[in-house]
């Protein structure tokens, strides 16, 4: 699971404050993974500083660039409702939202997993991609990339194919996925 997800809904994340701050600001669609952490929680935060000192300079540049994108309700609502005719299907990771101020909030990609990580998206040359942190182990960041079907940030494939179909998942956390022909 991510942490994050736990983390934001419970308030113990800055991301409402730096919404706040950046009301006006159109440009503003996404949060600095570190700038969410910083100074809500230190035990994560030092994870996240652990791995940056620890990892490659591929690696590093990725954790500094990862975010969680911005969505109003509304806009996930949206995504939901194309969902609404189609067989949920089973998937260990997703996508989910939790609102921070208001009607807005943020998506941040999920999993079935027990142990705990930070997840947030990141850009791999031109392509978004997943980095996640495990809490425990040695201090290193995973980066998945897909070659078909992934994630869904506002209601789009983050890799589309041409024969995306959005999917609600299947279990007690909501969540989107996207789903391909070719898987
Ligand atoms: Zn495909
Ligand atoms: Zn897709």
């Amino acid at each position: 699971m991510n942490l994050l997800v736990r983390l934001l809904s419970e308030g113990q994340t800055t991301a409402a404050y730096i919404k706040k701050r950046q009301l006006g600001d159109k440009h503003a669609n996404h949060v600095d993974l570190f700038q969410i952490l910083s100074t809500a929680n230190s035990t994560a935060y030092k994870r996240l500083r652990d791995v940056e000192e620890s990892t490659t300079p591929e690696v590093q540049d990725a954790l500094r660039k990862s975010y969680l994108p911005v969505l109003r309700e509304s806009e996930w609502e949206e995504a939901r409702k194309i969902t609404r005719h189609r067989q949920p299907v089973h998937s260990h990771r997703w996508v989910t939202f939790v609102p921070v101020a208001g009607s807005d909030g943020l998506t941040a990609p999920d999993d079935d997993s027990p142990r705990e990580k930070l997840s947030a998206f990141t850009d791999v040359g031109h392509e978004t991609a997943v980095l996640s942190v495990s809490l425990t182990g040695p201090p290193v960041a995973e980066i998945i990339e897909n070659a078909h079907c992934t994630l869904p940030v506002r209601g789009k494939c983050l890799r589309g194919c041409g024969s995306c179909e959005l999917h609600e998942v299947m279990g007690q956390r909501s969540g989107l996925v996207c789903i391909c022909e070719h898987i």
